[in-house]
């Protein structure tokens, strides 16, 4: 049977490939956009928030005897919204990097939900409140993505180019 600890390691190993696929999905991001600066210097702090992050993971993963391993089940996951953001130069990219960027944020914040309950459960209260420590800034970074969309829309819509 596998225990709380194992499941533990597991999952902490996923958000370290969730958070180094999400630092080089930003940074891409950020560097490319030029016409956004609110957004373009919002992701530049959330690709230093997410670098510190993953360092905040591996530390856990230390602290329990255990190493980041990115040969996860997990990240498979994620590919698809990565591939969209990176991938992508349509004229609309603004609005696909906006949507998407935001759905990323909310797949973050419900697997330190989960991370803090598993954290729990297997008796590792401070990983626990590391875990809640990042959840506060992905909760944060999807709640500029929302009160932000609306003014990326005006922009785009008045400005953008059409096919
Ligand atoms: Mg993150
Ligand atoms: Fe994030």
């Amino acid at each position: 049977m596998t225990t709380p600890r194992e499941h533990l390691i597991d999952w902490l190993r996923d958000a370290y490939a969730m958070e180094v696929q999400a630092e080089k999905m930003l940074k891409t991001t950020a560097d490319r956009l030029e016409d956004y600066p609110a957004l373009k210097a919002r992701l530049q702090q959330h690709v230093a928030e997410t670098r510190n992050q993953a360092a905040q993971v591996e530390l856990c993963l230390h602290q329990l005897d255990a190493d980041t391993s990115l040969l996860k089940t997990g990240i498979g996951a994620i590919a698809g919204i990565g591939q969209a953001i990176s991938g992508i130069f349509a004229s609309d990219e603004v609005v696909k990097d906006a949507v998407y960027g935001a759905a990323f944020e909310y797949f973050e914040i419900i697997n330190y939900k989960a991370l803090i309950l598993a954290a729990n459960a297997a008796g590792e209260p401070g990983i626990a409140a590391t875990m809640e420590q990042i959840l506060e800034e992905e909760l944060a970074m999807a709640g500029w993505m929302e009160d932000n969309l609306p003014a990326i829309m005006r922009q785009y819509l008045a400005t953008g180019e059409k096919h």
